[in-house]
């Protein structure tokens, strides 16, 4: 059950409803969204639990759910969340694409890239400066120097920047650069950094675990909501099967089925999910049309000399070919594709403090 204290109600009424919560050997989880204060019972409600307490006093709405996907569940808010990521709303009807190159290599190829997104009509910028690659003796990312290059193209696109945080270790520094944060595949699954994203505040990009279940995908959500972060995006990259002709398998059927159970975004990375530029465009378009709300395409100036994922990256070119496609398959649909912010670009909020209840 979750219980939504009044936006104006005073913290003792907060107190209150939870001493009458544990009164019922419930357990009292505190969290903080939309501005109000939020008490997430664990433990199973005695019958009628909900009635007693939807009346008292300071008490906005309870959501009488014992189900594990209390706040990214369709019953916690049947509306789609919309996140904004300095000035790019994810999840209305526009549909947003992001590109860049899936390493921040050196100034001149970011600087390329950056200038083929905007060219191309994308609308967020992304570039990996930590990267979780398979093998340690690939290349692991530029770190706080590759965070440097983002930040300059983003003063000069006026593009927001996403970049995938690796460890709660880095995660100030990345605060200080991206708009929205990326967690990785390999890292949907670890609570921790989950948890800390949630008390930043700052929106995330979550990509599916690549074995992970459609319900496991959303538990971690759950991880960043719960801290009181409501700002998540939901990013299908494939998932691990049998099938050798393509690096992953790419879960369309998720990105539907997801929509249904979720309020949450949902965008598709056709890139690392094929692993292969010619079925970047196929795919691309394929989740436009099964209704995910954005796209993530890796790109880069001269593919033959990436750093990383070279077989996956289309030349800034095709990525402009690809968005005017989009751009046609998306008005017969009735949508349209998302446009960068009015410049001067919005500012970067401040990491938030944890807000308790
Ligand atoms: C990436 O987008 O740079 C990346 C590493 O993707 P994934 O975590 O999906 O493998
Ligand atoms: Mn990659």
């Amino acid at each position: 059950m979750i219980v939504v204290m009044d936006q104006t109600s005073a913290p003792e009424l907060a107190e209150d409803v939870a001493a009458a919560l544990r009164a019922e050997d419930m357990q009292v989880l505190r969290s903080r969204c939309h501005g109000r204060a939020h008490l997430i019972s664990t433990g199973t409600a005695p019958r009628g639990l909900a009635e007693r307490i939807r009346p008292l006093p300071g008490v906005e709405s309870v959501v009488d759910t014992e189900d594990a996907l209390r706040f990214t569940g369709r019953a916690y808010q049947r509306a789609d969340t919309v996140v904004d990521v300095a000035g790019v709303p994810i999840g209305g009807p526009a549909f947003v694409v992001v590109a860049g190159p899936c390493a921040v290599e050196n100034r001149a190829q970011m600087g390329d890239s950056a200038h083929g997104v905007a060219l191309a009509g994308g609308a967020i910028l992304r570039g990996g400066a930590y990267k979780p690659r398979t093998s340690p003796y690939s290349f692991q990312g530029l770190g706080r120097a590759g965070l440097r290059l983002l930040a300059e193209q983003r003063e000069v696109t006026g593009l927001p920047i996403i970049t995938e945080v690796l460890d709660v270790a880095d995660l100030d520094d990345v605060l200080e650069v991206a708009d929205i944060l990326q967690v990785g595949t390999r890292n949907m699954s670890n609570a921790t950094l989950l948890r800390a994203i949630g008390r930043s505040g700052r929106p995330v990009l979550l990509k599916r675990g690549m074995a992970a279940t459609i319900e496991e995908w959303l538990l971690a959500a759950e991880y960043i909501l719960s801290e009181g972060n409501p700002d998540v995006v939901l990013c299908e990259r494939g998932i691990r099967t049998f099938e050798p002709a393509t690096r992953f398998t790419l879960d369309l059927s998720a990105v539907a089925a997801v929509r249904r159970i979720s309020h949450l975004p949902v965008i598709v990375d056709p890139s690392h999910a094929a692993g292969r530029t010619d079925l970047v465009r196929p795919l691309a378009l394929a989740a436009a049309a099964v209704g995910a709300d954005g796209i993530m395409i890796d790109i880069h100036p001269d593919a033959a000399t990436a750093l990383c994922d070279a077989g996956q990256a289309l030349h800034p070119k095709e990525l402009a070919e690809l968005t005017a496609d989009l751009g046609r398959l998306l008005t017969a649909t009735g949508r349209v594709l998302a446009v960068p912010p009015p410049r001067p670009m919005p500012a970067r909020p401040r990491a938030l403090a944890t807000e308790g209840v």
